[in-house]
């Protein structure tokens, strides 16, 4: 689904992503993990072509997306994306937030949108906040609208960044819930999280970040049972 190649940026002379090459197969579901700063949330909006690079190749099923002449919008309609925080628009409902895409971008008709839309709040238990404005929802019920929101449009690839870092510790784990029913599901997932318990639940594969490379891209299983590498198991040792 999703294959990176040698990808650098830097910011002035401060190099925040040093060649990184990472491949994810569809369905699977990979953490990236690494101290703050270690470039996590730049090479997800890299992906996202949030984010220039000056070097490198992002080929998504197999389409060079880096190529300057790509249509970005047309990109990211293929992308579901969750920041830690303010994704949803406060200006609109719940149901206008999550059929928004598929409407303007993906063309369904609003009855249909709505319908799916409908069904998905419902199943994640916000039915009854459908036509509710964001600021009417918890922290941890707009995280999970806005993953539903992500979602809508059936994206090739989810791309969630620390989704629960700013939450209270009660709502974490309805969100974190939220993604591994998607998990299970066969969503394609890349994560940015600070949750190793999680990471290590969920995602098929972990890659550990630092100072903008990739230190290690092991099976979450073995990553956290024996990681490879020393700096691996120094960033580990700060969650024991
Ligand atoms: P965290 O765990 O805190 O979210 P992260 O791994 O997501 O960290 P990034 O946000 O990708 O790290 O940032 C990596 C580095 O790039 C940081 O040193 C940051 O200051 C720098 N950086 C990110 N965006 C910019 C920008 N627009 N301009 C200048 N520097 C930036
Ligand atoms: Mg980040």
């Amino acid at each position: 689904v999703l294959r990176l190649r040698g990808i650098r940026r830097a910011f002035g002379d401060h190099e925040v992503l040093r060649g990184i090459d990472l491949d994810v197969a569809a369905h699977e579901v990979v953490a990236l993990v690494g101290a703050s700063g270690s470039g996590k949330s730049t090479l997800l909006r890299t992906v996202n072509l949030l984010e220039r690079i000056d070097d490198g190749v992002i080929l998504l099923a197999g389409e060079d997306v880096s190529d300057p002449r790509t249509d970005a919008d047309r990109v990211r309609g293929r992308i579901g994306v969750v920041f830690q925080a303010y994704n949803l628009f406060p200006h609109l409902s719940v149901l206008d937030n999550v059929t928004l895409a598929s409407r303007l971008v993906h063309r369904i008709p609003r009855a249909e949108a709505e319908r799916r839309a409908l069904g998905l709040l419902g199943s994640i238990g916000l039915g009854d906040f459908a036509r509710s404005f964001p600021d009417r929802l918890s922290g941890g019920q707009q995280q999970r609208a806005a993953i539903v929101r992500a979602i809508a449009t059936d994206p090739e690839l989810l791309l969630l960044d620390e989704v629960t870092s700013a939450l209270d510790p009660e709502l974490v784990g309805e969100v974190l819930e939220l993604v591994r029913a998607l998990a299970a599901r066969g969503t394609t997932i890349v994560m940015a999280t600070h949750e190793m318990a999680f990471a290590r639940d969920v995602a098929d594969r972990v890659v550990f970040l630092d100072a903008g490379r990739i230190i290690e891209d092991a099976p979450a299983r073995e990553f956290f049972a024996a990681p490879r590498e020393a700096r691996s198991r120094e960033f580990l040792s700060r969650f024991l």
